[in-house]
């Protein structure tokens, strides 16, 4: 059964559009099951109505007319009820209803179940039989399985139909919404140009040109480079293989020549298709031919092709990377956006990014909201590769992206993006101004740093230090390890650009969701595994060079403070004060003379939460990470789209935390500061002020924002607030009030520049 469920939902994968697709569930369906009829039926959401779709078995004319509201009928039954339904003979239900276009009345057994995808229901599948007979068990898990697997094809199918034309009884492009998780805030209208992984085959989307020459141009490049490879690879490699092994590289050069895959891509550039696409067809229908044979010798050819494809394709995307003009309003459009990916665009032609994977607490949102980009994540229905080239807008807000938006949604939008280029730059007016709250209790603001340019926006936004240098984030776009006295350059610059405000560089952070291209972790929990200190624990060299060049670099400076990640007890934090001691001690004999500065530790697993005092009591300051605490409290992964609507660091849970570890750490005379993105959300700093905290440390974006909320409310209506809120159990209730206050103190503005049109829309 598997096997047959795997074959049916492989091919409905591959069909070219939503009537592809229905037309051979329904085939498969009714021949996997035996049965005598197969039929899907769509919920169209503006008529409200069951419309059948596709049909194996009943009257073919019928599609598109027979349809039935939810209290109709026995699929509407199935749909409003969400639930199969087995019925031995159907017409003596009291919901039965006949339609003479569909010629049913010869069926007497009945087998219904819901296609449901998030949670919506889409369609009904059915199948029935002519004697009357209750389908098995077996065979209602088979179905129920079947249109479970088949939700998501389906409404990826749907999706492309209405962006590309093709969609639900040739309704032609249309608007579509695609929900995801808010990434960084703001809106953008522009043009979506899709980064696909590199040498893919599977992922490269069927693509019309005009200019064929130009396309077989490339190709017939990449053919000559790949040829030249493979010569090159023969050569390197003959010492070291016997005649008749180096023989395969003739074979490949056979394959690659004008007879064979060479003149068949030729052939499907020429009706238009873009030289990726081509190869693409062309590949797969060798590899499906090679797989099919019976000969194993020859099955294994089908890997010799694949692997002739990838090495085409790798040139093709490079020569397109090299000619690639990003317009003006380019938005990013990925399966996983990468922090690497955010620098592809030419400064000031990026106004948006949408990511399928990842959710706004993934490290590539948080680089995005530094660099003040909307984004959306987790859109994980949007067929992004279908979307190269067309309009979208990102709605950043709301965590939603449109596809052909109409001109009336286009108008709202581009008034939202005003609004929010007014506010900021009403903003640039408070630099010099401190924050303060109106009662005179000042809240020292801070930045998190990481990327080049994150300094000239801090010093734009008058940030009083840096709360927050990712140190993995110039780590990652290397190619192998800085070396000391690449990161000693590194971090110097960090140290002078903010001289004499303090800078706390974290050391090296990286593991779940942050790789290094270079020293690949894989674990199937990542977030649970070799992250942050446990990482450079096990690995000493890194550490002290890492502390030594951060040392070095403070010379004469003196404005460098040390800060250790995913410290989870008191043995983790002697060993590495230990390594810090240490690399002290080398740099001093070394003649550098510097003071020891201060170190201290983020606080992001609940078990420091717990031993907020023994771990305080070692250190000179502590820094929460919100986002990895929230993440670890609630035991909700902050990397996955699915789970997103449940991380909220303003559950209470996470609230009674941050208030455990400010008065831990105060017990211990020790300040407490906060780094994580909670920190940068005006609302919730109104809560921060009032718990304690000695300051907030966030991405320049957000920091004009918060200073102006803060300005404007006093200390005690802050603690009030906080009171109140504290006694609340409900998350969303705790957001409501919260939202509500400030705008009843006249302090909205700043909380959602959206929200009208949330309202709206
Ligand atoms: C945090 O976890 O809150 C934090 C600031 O660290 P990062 O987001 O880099 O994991
Ligand atoms: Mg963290």
């Amino acid at each position: 059964m598997l096997n047959t469920l795997r074959k049916i939902v492989q091919e409905v994968n591959s069909a070219k559009d939503l009537k592809a697709a229905l037309a051979i569930i329904v085939q498969r369906v009714r021949t996997a099951m035996g049965s005598q009829v197969c039929s899907v039926y769509l919920l169209d959401p503006e008529s409200n109505r069951f419309v059948l779709m596709a049909t194996e078995g009943l009257n073919k004319k019928a599609i598109g007319k027979v349809s039935m509201a939810p209290n109709e009928g026995l699929v509407g039954l199935v749909g409003s009820r969400e639930e199969p339904l087995n019925l031995e003979h159907a017409s003596e239900h009291p919901r039965y209803r006949y339609f003479a276009e569909t010629g049913e009345e010869r069926y007497a057994s009945f087998l219904g179940a819901p296609i449901i995808h998030h949670r919506r229901v889409m369609g009904v599948l059915v199948i029935q039989q002519k004697e009357r007979r209750q389908f098995d068990e077996g065979e209602e898990a088979f179905l129920v399985t079947m249109s479970a697997q088949l939700a998501g094809v389906i409404a990826h199918a749907e999706a492309t139909g209405s962006i590309r034309g093709l969609g639900k009884q040739g309704k032609g492009i249309q608007e579509t919404r695609f929900v995801g998780v808010p990434g960084a805030p703001g809106a953008a209208i522009g043009k979506a140009v899709v980064v696909l992984p590199p040498a893919d085959l599977e992922v490269v989307p069927d693509k019309q040109v005009d200019n064929v020459e130009a396309e077989l141009a490339l190709f017939n490049d990449a053919l000559e480079a790949v040829r030249q490879d493979i010569r090159a690879l023969s050569a390197k490699l003959a010492t070291q293989l016997r005649p008749e092994e180096r023989a395969l590289f003739d074979v490949y050069l056979m394959m690659l020549d004008d007879a064979a895959l060479g003149t068949e891509v030729q052939l499907v550039i020429r009706t238009g298709q873009w030289a990726q696409g081509a190869l693409r067809q062309v590949v797969n229908e060798h590899i499906k031919r090679f797989e099919l044979m019976d000969d194993a010798y020859l099955r294994e050819r089908a890997s010799d092709v694949k692997d002739l494809g990838r090495r085409l394709l790798a040139y093709l995307q490079h020569a397109r990377q090299q000619t690639l003009v990003y317009q003006d309003n380019t938005i990013l459009v990925s399966e996983e956006l990468t922090p690497a990916m955010l620098g592809e665009v030419p400064e000031g032609k990026l106004v948006g990014l949408v990511s399928v994977q990842g959710s706004g607490n993934s490290h590539v949102a948080i680089l995005a909201r530094a660099m003040g980009i909307p984004t959306v994540m987790g859109v994980v229905d949007l067929p992004y590769s279908k979307v190269d080239g067309i309009d979208l807008i990102v709605d950043g807000y709301h965590g939603e992206v449109f596809t052909n938006p109409s001109a009336i949604l286009r108008a709202q939008y581009a008034e939202v993006v005003e609004e929010e280029r007014q506010l900021t730059q009403g903003l640039d007016a408070l630099r010099e101004l401190p924050c303060e709250t109106l009662d005179g209790q000042r809240m020292p603001l801070w930045v998190n740093t990481g990327l080049l340019a994150d300094v000239a926006r801090a010093q734009q936004r008058g940030a009083e230090g840096v709360g927050l240098y990712r140190t993995e984030v110039p780590f990652m776009s290397r190619e192998r390890f800085p070396s000391e006295k690449e990161q000693l350059a590194i971090y110097r610059e960090q140290l002078q650009a903010f001289h004499p405000l303090p800078v706390t560089m974290r050391t090296l952070d990286i593991g779940g969701d942050k790789a290094l291209p270079y020293f690949p972790i894989k674990e199937s929990n990542p977030f649970l595994g070799w992250r942050g200190i446990r990482v450079t624990l096990d690995h000493p060299e890194i550490f002290l060079v890492q502390t030594r060049a951060m040392l070095k670099a403070s010379e004469g400076l003196d404005n460098l403070r040390i800060l250790l990640p995913m410290i989870s007890g008191t043995h983790e934090l002697e060993e590495a004060l230990h390594l810090i001691h240490r690399a002290w001690g080398e740099v001093r004999d070394e003649g550098t003379d510097v003071p020891l500065p201060p170190v201290g530790l983020m606080v992001e697993v609940p078990a420091a939460v717990y031993q907020i005092r023994e771990l305080a009591r070692q250190v000179d300051f502590i820094s929460v990470g919100s986002n990895d605490l929230t993440q670890y409290l609630l035991a909700v992964d902050r990397n996955n789209p699915r789970v997103a609507d449940l991380y909220d660091f303003l559950h209470p849970a996470v609230l009674q935390a941050l208030r455990i570890v400010v008065d831990g750490a105060h017990a211990e005379g020790k300040p407490v500061s906060i780094c994580g993105e909670m920190a940068g959300d005006p609302a919730a700093a109104v809560l921060l002020l009032a718990m304690g905290f000695d300051s907030l440390s966030m991405n320049a974006t957000n920091l004009p924002k918060v200073k102006w909320l803060l300005r404007q409310v006093t200390m005690e209506k802050a603690r009030e607030l906080l009171a109140q809120l504290m006694t609340i159990d409900n998350p969303q209730v705790i957001h409501s009030s919260l939202h509500l206050a400030l705008r009843n103190l006249g302090l909205g503005r700043v909380i959602n520049p959206a929200s009208a049109l949330g309202a709206a829309l």
